[in-house]
């Protein structure tokens, strides 16, 4: 029985040599039977019967490997139909290895970077729908036609049929490509998402959806089968973090890592601290809240996320982290509303994990209770790529905090993809633009281009538009001519520890006299 399409090509090409040889043998067998060859034609008769019986022995056997070839497709069909609701005979991973291994020989693609990409759709069993399988594989098939169509020879979006591989093996698809552009997988992953969530929309379907995507890049001649390993390890890892898209790292491969001890340790031990980094609002010359951001507290010093959010993330921890600093925030505002000292609305990091558990609005609403805080000493950031995600979703959770008087700020504006549109259809209060831009905004007069459009942008849909990463009064003047509204960053306020915040916020240099 044949096994892979590797055997295939040997059946096949051995039926067609011996087809071949057994017309010719019987031709040369008539011929000599015809007297036509000079000397005894009975030793040609003999020569060429004999040659004629083994070819067609070899014509026979290779006519039983034809039939096997033909289950085997059937099998590969069956396959593909259970796995993708798809008659397609090709979408084999061993296949795929086979025409990557074919595409690497070209000696003008040697040089190009190479990735695998591997990402499922996934959906969540947040709404208990039943047909949530059937739901996926009609979503798969339709992303399937929606690939195979990008990577076709007539469509001319860049994404070319001789430089991409597509294959479904397993509920995942796989994708290899060969780019002379670095940026040529994250475009390809939004492409792709964005067609996800297009098809999620135009279905009507009521359930969350997310293609979850791996990355590999491949240096040199690495083995598909360990690329797409990779790959898929990366994806599982955008997975557990919520993430869009994860590139692989070679930290994913140690299994006996053991930062997840650490961190529960830590979370134990209350080593989570929020530390308060002020947002001055320039019209009102006055600070007007301020943003929480995690920090540890070691015995070395205190860490910033960068030194542990990967470490949490890798161990699925971040969400417990996240709310151990939202529920610390929250009692720090209490204690100073009952102390009577001046009091901002402090704004909370949250992951995607949180912020689509059934239970997010719930742990929202009780800690606020338990702490007797007002909703409006709240306010929400959550990045770009969460409100990508799911539409329904985002709309729905946003929408029941803003009714609780909750803000809901989109951070990191202007770093993802096609988030203008999203900004038109999620009723987000403010966006906070990122930091790249204030970095730019003295030297590159595109950029403040985009900043002023984004302004505009952000104030024809009702919203504050928010800038971060601000470091000097020649970057505050640009941006207030910008008519940005809010500004945070070190010119104002490094991010403090709440003992430091609070006299900060009782007097500084910046506030205008009796605005306070
Ligand atoms: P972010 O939400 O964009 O936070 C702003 C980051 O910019 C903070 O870095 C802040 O210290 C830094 N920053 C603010 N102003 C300036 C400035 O003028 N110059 C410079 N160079 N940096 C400035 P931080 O505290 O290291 O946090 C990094 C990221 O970690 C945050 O980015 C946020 O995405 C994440 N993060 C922090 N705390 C939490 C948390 O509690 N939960 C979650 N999920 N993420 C958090
Ligand atoms: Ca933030
Ligand atoms: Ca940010």
């Amino acid at each position: 029985m044949i096994e892979n399409t590797k055997q295939l090509r040997t059946y096949s090409v051995m039926l067609w040599s011996s087809l071949v040889g057994l017309i010719v043998f019987t031709v040369l067998t008539v011929l000599a039977i015809l007297n036509i060859f000079p000397g005894p034609q009975i030793l040609y008769v003999v020569i060429f019967a004999v040659l004629t019986f083994v070819f067609t022995a070899g014509f026979t056997l290779s006519l039983k490997a034809h039939h096997d070839q033909k289950q085997f497709v059937q099998q590969l069909r069956v396959e593909n139909s259970y796995t993708l609701g798809m008659d397609a005979t090709f979408y084999n991973l061993d296949a795929f290895k086979n025409r990557v291994n074919r595409l690497y020989r070209k000696r003008s693609n040697r040089d190009k970077l190479q990735y695998v990409i591997a990402f499922t759709p996934t959906a969540a069993d947040i709404s208990s729908s039943a047909n949530r399988n059937k739901i996926l594989t009609d979503l798969n098939q339709r992303l399937a036609k929606f690939l195979s169509n990008l990577f076709s020879r007539e469509n001319k979006n860049g994404f070319l049929e001789r430089n991409n591989i597509y294959a479904f093996n397993r509920g995942t698809f796989l994708i290899y490509c060969f780019t002379e552009d670095e940026k040529y997988p994250n475009k390809l992953v939004a492409t792709i998402s964005n067609e996800c969530f297009r098809l999620v929309n135009e279905e009507k379907i009521k359930i969350w959806v997310q293609p979850f995507f791996g990355i590999k890049a491949i240096k040199g001649n690495e083995s598909v089968t360990s690329a797409v390993e990779d790959a898929m390890l990366a994806r599982n890892q955008s997975e557990k973090n919520y993430e869009s898209f994860t590139y692989f790292r070679e930290s994913f491969l140690n299994r006996d890592y053991t930062g997840g001890e650490e961190i529960t340790r830590a979370l134990e031990n209350n080593e989570f601290i929020p530390y308060y980094q002020l947002k001055y609002n320039i019209k009102e010359k006055r600070f007007v809240s301020a943003e929480v951001l995690a920090r540890w507290k070691t015995p070395d010093g205190v860490k910033g996320p960068g030194k542990f959010i990967e470490m949490a993330e890798r161990s699925g921890l971040l969400n417990a982290i996240d709310l151990a600093i939202f529920e610390k925030a929250i009692k720090d505002t209490s204690d100073s509303l009952k102390r009577g000292r001046r009091t901002l609305p402090v704004s909370v990091n949250f992951s995607l994990y949180e912020f689509f558990s059934r239970r997010f609005i719930e742990t929202i609403v009780g800690t606020l209770k338990k702490y007797q805080v007002p909703p409006t000493y709240l306010e929400i950031e959550i990045t770009e790529t969460t409100s990508q995600v799911n539409k329904f979703l985002s709309i729905s959770v946003i929408k029941k905090l803003k009714e609780l008087g909750i803000r809901v700020l989109m951070d990191d504006f202007g770093m993802g993809y096609s988030q203008i549109e999203s900004l038109r259809q999620i009723p987000f209060d403010a966006i906070k633009i990122d930091k790249s831009f204030s970095d730019k905004i003295l030297t590159d007069e595109k950029t403040k281009t985009i900043v002023k459009y984004l302004v505009e942008l952000a104030h024809t849909n009702g919203m504050e538009a928010i800038v971060e990463g601000v470091e000097t009064k020649e970057q505050v003047e640009v941006l207030r001519k910008l008519k940005i509204d809010t500004i945070q960053g070190f010119y104002y306020s490094r991010p403090l520890p709440f003992d430091e915040y609070n006299l900060m916020i009782k007097s500084n240099t910046f506030e205008k006299e009796g605005n306070k």
